[in-house]
């Protein structure tokens, strides 16, 4: 679903400036705050808005900054200014440093790879991971990468013989014939904050999955864990024996 970059802040741009937040407070260095003005308006994703100097200034990582300092209890001024998006992402990572510290990293550094073609991409319907769009870009485009996804393919049928899926045991070619033969997909097993560019997809990060099992994975946010589809589908074969 597209959304206006005129009207909200990406989660992943949240993030960022949490993580700003968390390092510095919220009258944080002139030069962190510049830098991370940078960073957003490098987001390639209506790189048209990126014309106008004010589109994420300083001056608005600024206020994003105070938003944040508004929803902190140990700072609290006043009455929280921010929007609803601020308090998703406050409440999510404010507790977890950890966590908000990888999942920034991991955003900044896959900013740097992305490209318009990647962020636009219309594909199937995916549910944005909570660490955001960038990160939920590089999944799709990572588990899609026909060269990968044939060669684990290949290694499969060659070891197995047949090309099932991993959750539920779909079997395309038995099922449909040569219309199915040699079709299914992959889904990408690696947590999205772990995408760090300098990582390159290995055949044991993909697991094989049909494309029911692939939708309902990503249908809605937080993804399932392979292991949580897995245990859905077993409850469900269990109540009908
Ligand atoms: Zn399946
Ligand atoms: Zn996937």
């Amino acid at each position: 679903m597209a959304r206006s970059r005129k009207t909200a802040w990406l989660k992943d741009e949240l993030i960022l400036c949490l993580d700003l937040y968390r390092r510095e407070g919220y009258s944080a260095s002139s030069s962190s705050m510049a830098e991370l003005s940078k960073t957003l308006r490098s987001i390639p994703i209506e790189q048209e808005l990126t014309a106008s100097p004010s589109f994420r200034s300083k001056a608005s990582v600024g206020r994003k900054l105070s938003n944040f300092a508004e929803l902190d209890p140990a700072i609290n001024t006043g009455l929280p200014n921010g929007g609803a998006a601020d308090k998703v992402v406050w409440d999510e990572f404010s507790d977890s440093p950890d966590l908000l510290r990888i999942t920034a990293e991991s955003i900044r550094s896959n900013i740097g790879e992305m490209k318009k073609s990647i962020l636009e991409e219309a594909g199937y319907e995916v549910a944005e991971a909570p660490e955001g769009r960038v990160l939920t870009r590089t999944h799709q485009y990572r588990e899609r990468n026909p060269k990968i996804i044939e060669a684990k393919k290949a290694k499969v049928f060659d070891e197995t013989g047949a090309l099932l899926c991993e959750a539920c045991k779909f079997d395309f070619d038995r099922v449909y014939g040569s219309r199915g033969t040699g079709f299914i997909e992959c889904h990408h097993t690696l947590p999205v904050s772990k995408l760090d560019p300098g990582h390159r997809t290995k055949l044991d990060d993909l697991a094989l999955v049909c494309s029911n099992c692939h939708r309902m994975i990503h249908r809605k946010a937080p993804w399932l864990s392979l292991a949580e589809l897995k245990s859905i589908i077993r409850r469900y074969r269990e109540r009908l024996t």
